[in-house]
């Protein structure tokens, strides 16, 4: 298997996996209350919706930010269930062309939630098109050319924009001020992601005792989705191995037999942190030059990989590079590396 696959393919990848469902998913929650963590974010959602219902009005737009797995489109299927309202699902990179939107636009019903995902990823002229269907529920259209030019004001229905992306600095700052509603979604607690792990589990009719969803929970990286991955192959080595149940014991066994190691790092997770020590002394190292180290894209990393390493205090992003922290050598069992012209860091821990 090349490297690539490998690391899209990865139990522990926050993206969606080739051939996994999720948009038909049963472990979807789909009210507030059954929506576990995440309670500031809840907490002002609620009160927003439950505003608007009351003046019988549409939500302002909601733009939903942090990193993958963690519960975006899940939450803007809660909003339009919770307002009673329609869901529309698209992606920045799906909406090719204006006319593509102005479809959409036109096609909503009053009150209707647009879901956008990747919506740092969607065209400049795609963008012009959003403003005013943001602001003044209207698009114009302009059709033909020259002296056959004609411009049409085609006034929307009233709907809520629900947008998600991985990077709101990407977003241009015109179409950010246009969200009423941000929210920051964080990675989950090993405690929240052990709820999750039994809600799941009660779902599929999974025997599963309370610390064996903790140790599932401690080693999903913050990530609901791979936590609810993780259950269902450590609930294939229950089955096979044992008599059904999850317990630690076999939690334990077959994280091990998938080479997730306790904290939830793959053998990609160690493999970047070996090249940081091994190739370039504990850091600092760039993005890019790391990136082509590892054969892996800059994204990827940012998007999948860092977030997690950062968030457990393995890695420190300095405006020079990366740096590993002693907290990951201590870890993975390196010395620790010489300090590069007095540059590497141990700040850490
Ligand atoms: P994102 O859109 O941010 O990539 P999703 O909304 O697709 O993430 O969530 C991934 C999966 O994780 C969903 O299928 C859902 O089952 C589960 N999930 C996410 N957030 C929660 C939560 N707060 N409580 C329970 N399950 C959740």
């Amino acid at each position: 298997m090349n490297d690539e696959m490998d690391f899209e393919n990865r139990i522990v990848s926050p993206t969606e996996i080739m051939g996994e469902n999720d948009s038909d998913n049963p472990l979807r929650p789909r009210t507030l209350d059954d929506y576990i963590g995440q309670d500031k974010a809840k907490e002002n959602l609620a009160i927003f919706m439950e505003a608007a219902r009351q003046r019988n009005e549409s939500l302002d737009h909601v733009l939903l930010y942090g990193p993958p797995g963690l519960g975006k489109t899940t939450l803007s299927g809660i909003i339009a269930n919770e307002m009673r309202v329609n869901l529309r699902i698209t992606s920045g990179p799906a909406i090719e062309k204006p006319g593509d939107l102005a479809a959409i636009l036109t096609n909503l019903n009053e009150g209707d939630v647009l879901f956008i995902d990747e919506i740092h990823r969607i065209s400049r002229a795609v963008e012009e098109i959003l403003y005013p269907a943001m602001e003044d529920f209207a698009i114009d259209i302009v059709t033909g050319k020259g002296q056959m030019a004609a411009s049409y004001h085609l006034p929307l229905p009233h709907f809520t924009l629900v947008g998600a992306t991985t990077r709101a600095g990407q977003l241009t700052a015109p179409l950010r001020d246009r969200f009423g509603v941000q929210l920051r979604l964080e990675l989950y607690t090993p405690e929240e992601l052990a709820r999750i792990v039994t809600r799941s589990a009660s779902i599929l009719h999974i025997p599963i005792e309370p610390d064996g969803a903790l140790e599932i929970a401690s080693r999903s990286r913050g990530t609901p989705r791979i936590a609810n991955r993780m259950l269902k192959r450590v609930r294939d080595f229950a089955q096979v191995l044992s008599d059904g149940v999850i317990t630690l014991r076999t939690a334990q066994i077959a994280l091990e037999r998938l080479e997730i190691d306790e904290l939830g790092l793959d053998a990609n997770d160690r493999r970047m942190l070996t090249a940081i020590v091994k190739y370039y002394r504990g850091g600092p190292v760039g993005l890019e030059t790391l990136a082509a180290a590892i054969g892996e894209e800059a994204i990827t990393i940012e998007d999948v990989i860092e977030p997690y390493l950062m968030q457990i205090g393995f890695l420190n992003r300095t405006p020079r590079g990366r740096c590993i922290t002693k907290a990951a050598c201590l870890h993975m069992g390196f010395d620790m590396p010489d300090a590069q012209d007095g540059q590497i860091r141990f700040d850490g821990n």
